[in-house]
């Protein structure tokens, strides 16, 4: 099972890399940007593999997953124009507080934010 350790701790590497969210294919291009032959398809397993055990969190944007070495993240800035997902921590409320607030029990709250990243800004 070396070898799918290896592949492993090399995709949680690229997680570890980033605060922010990941699409399977960017981890893809960044390992292959660190000389790795692994391919998409095992990137997929294994990202799900992670998911499964609770290591890393995953979002979906668009029909695309993205993921988070974050375990739960329920905020994120998306930009519209080059579809880049950033996590965001904002203490805004809790699901106490917020089932208090509009008397229903919330069980879990997300929060997505659309704009353009700095990244694109400077660009425009
Ligand atoms: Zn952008």
């Amino acid at each position: 099972m070396q070898r799918w350790t290896s592949q492993l701790s090399s995709i949680l590497g690229i997680m570890y890399e980033t605060e922010h969210f990941l699409s399977a294919e960017q981890v893809h291009q960044n390992l292959m940007r660190k000389g790795s032959d692994i391919g998409i398809a095992t990137v997929y397993r294994n990202l799900k593999k992670l998911v499964g055990q609770g290591l890393i969190s995953e979002v979906s944007w668009k029909d695309v997953k993205y993921y988070t070495r974050h375990p739960f993240s329920n905020a994120f800035f998306v930009c519209v124009k080059c579809d880049k997902l950033l996590r965001m921590d904002i203490p805004i409320a809790d699901q106490t507080y917020l089932s208090n607030e509009i008397g229903m029990s919330v069980k879990k709250w997300r929060m997505t934010f659309e704009g353009i990243c700095e990244e694109c800004e400077r660009c425009i």
